[in-house]
């Protein structure tokens, strides 16, 4: 059975539909009949400037290669051109036991910025981007839209846009990047071990940035108002333009849900606060704050049942019910801010580094350090109380500078150089046209690669249908040109972005974002949506190449 990333689709249509999971859809029906070769396009389409992580092909690829086989080789490989630097013996020690220097788990804010530093410090950390088992690749802000207070960015940035600029930070300073989940870790013994599906990986040093999770509270309509009225972070989305001026509720009565409460009353012309019990857990003087606040209600013995709508499909209010009679009313809230807690995903560590009771992984104050010598801890995993994306960050550049000096004081360290390859690099990102299209290679971009590949490829084709706004597309995207990189002679891929070609998404019948179909001779073999697992793209293109 596909496996898919839970909530994937719902986070990422943005104004193109609905994202209905419809895998394994295996019809077969030409497709694009009405689609002219591009012989009889009158001009060349215009080149877009936005931003291609995958396109490449033999020829470009023939240089690329170099750099990227790097990336690819076993670590022995990728050891022997680093022969040339400072630590050649002790490297040549360590290659022989194939110990990496670091290994860091989870790709949010915390773990790209550790990958960022560590690569530049010539550490050539792996890291373990996850998959599924602890929040999507990325991390909490590839389910949210704008972020507007991370320092750099005066106008906002998506919270996929700034993940994907942070992965490529980190992979363009030598991270080697795997989108895996880590399934387990020993640190009970040295050198450490971690394990994915994939891999078994010895390292020196560990950095744990594996997040947290908002808790939610399933409500039936939950996913569809996800960023569009529901929140887990007051913070972050209190502010927005959709909740200024307006009526808010908050679910919860601890700490964070009374200080979402006081903090909304910044922008909400009146808060609710919706407490299950009978009485607040936050505390006396938390809980004397929002008693004192005129702006906010109280419900007591109230439970939250699900958000409704009004007729153009907003949110417009809560459905709640008392707990002693079970009397059901609407609230009428344009937002509904969950308080109800984060689970640190530290389930890897139990047992083996100290956690607090909430599972939260013990720092020593100020540092990164845990209770186990040479593994580090960033990020939401270890911060119950700030929970914002620089802090992540800054927390994950601390673990990285942490194991530094820890493997230059163990003598551990072996250092790593790349190549520069930043020309190569630019030449990726461009999208096809007329002058430039060439057949050999075997990544594309854009309607013109699309429609001269359709009409006169040999090859299977694999189209990837993207959106800007969507986060798993950009999840998808490395997953599929690793495939791709796989059967290069085989495959001719193109990407088409639907909000740049919106005619070719309509002929296609694209419901949502990210979308592969695969055509063989005009004929449409499948149409697989969402992220899927490597070996389901692999084992399609196998059978049919
Ligand atoms: C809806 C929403 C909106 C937000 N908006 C903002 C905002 O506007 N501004 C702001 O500053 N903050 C915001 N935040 C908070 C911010 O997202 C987090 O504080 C930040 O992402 C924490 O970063 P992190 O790196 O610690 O962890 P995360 O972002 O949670 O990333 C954890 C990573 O670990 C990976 N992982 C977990 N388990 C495993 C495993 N077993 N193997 C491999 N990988 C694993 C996951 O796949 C993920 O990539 C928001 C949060 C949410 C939920």
């Amino acid at each position: 059975m596909a496996t898919t990333i839970p909530n994937i689709n719902g986070a990422v249509v943005a104004g193109i539909g609905t994202g209905t999971e419809i895998s394994g859809n295996a019809t077969r029906r030409s497709a694009f009949s009405f689609m002219p070769a591009p012989s009889t396009l009158s001009t060349a389409l215009r080149i877009p400037t936005g931003s291609l992580l995958i396109n490449s092909g033999p020829s470009r690829a023939g240089r690329v290669d170099s750099f990227l086989t790097g990336f690819r080789l076993s670590s022995s490989s990728i050891r022997s051109f680093a022969a040339e630097s400072a630590g050649e013996q002790a490297e040549a020690d360590s290659s022989a036991q194939g110990i990496e220097n670091l290994v860091i788990v989870g790709s949010g804010p915390a773990g790209y910025t550790a990958a960022i530093y560590a690569a530049r410090a010539n550490l050539k950390p792996v890291v373990f981007e996850g998959f599924q088992v602890g929040g999507v690749p990325g991390g909490q802000l590839m389910t949210t839209t704008e972020v507007e207070n991370f320092p750099g960015f005066p106008d906002g940035i998506t919270g996929p846009d700034l993940m994907d600029r942070m992965r490529r930070q980190a992979e363009r300073w030598g991270g080697e990047l795997f989108q895996e989940d880590v399934e387990f870790i020993d640190v009970k013994n040295t050198p450490f071990t971690v394990r994915s599906s994939e891999r078994k990986i010895k390292c020196h040093s560990l950095i744990i940035a594996t997040g947290a999770r908002a808790q939610r509270l399933r409500l039936p309509r939950e996913d569809e108002f996800w960023s569009r009225g529901i929140s887990a972070c007051a913070i972050c989305d209190g502010a927005s333009p959709l909740f200024k001026g307006q009526v808010l509720a908050v679910v919860g009565g601890g700490d964070t849900a009374t200080q979402e409460a006081i903090y909304l009353t910044k922008y909400a012309s009146h808060v609710h606060l919706i407490v299950r019990r009978d009485q607040l857990r936050a505390s006396k003087a938390m809980q004397d704050r929002v008693f004192n606040n005129s702006n906010i209600t109280v419900h007591f013995n109230t439970e939250t049942v699900d958000v409704v709508s009004n007729s153009k499909g907003q949110m417009s209010g809560i459905l709640i019910r008392t707990v002693d009679c079970g009397e059901e009313s609407v609230l009428e809230a344009k937002g509904l801010f969950y308080g109800i807690g984060h689970s640190p995903n530290s389930k890897l560590l139990e047992g083996q580094v100290e956690l607090d009771s909430a599972g939260y992984i013990l720092v020593k104050e100020s540092t990164a350090k845990t209770s186990v010598e040479g593994v580090f801890a960033a990020g939401d995993v270890q911060d119950h109380e700030w929970r914002q994306a620089v802090t992540a960050a800054g927390s994950g550049c601390l673990a990285a500078l942490s194991v530094e000096r820890y493997l230059t004081s163990k003598n551990l360290l072996v250092e790593f150089h790349q190549p520069q390859a930043e020309d190569d690099k630019k030449e990726l990102m461009e999208k096809d046209v007329q002058e430039s299209f060439d057949i050999t290679y075997a990544k594309h971009k854009g309607q013109y690669a699309l429609r001269k590949l359709y009409h006169e490829s040999p090859r299977l084709l694999c189209v990837l249908y993207t959106s800007p706004s969507c986060g798993p597309c950009r999840t998808l995207k490395p997953i599929l040109s690793k495939v791709i990189d796989e059967f290069d002679q085989h495959v001719h891929f193109i990407e088409i972005d639907i909000t740049e070609d919106p005619e070719i998404a309509e002929a296609a019948e694209i419901m949502g974002t990210p979308c592969v179909q695969f055509f063989k001779n005009k004929e449409m073999l499948r149409t697989i949506s969402g992220v899927k697992m490597k070996r389901e793209y692999r084992e399609l293109i196998r059978a049919n190449k």
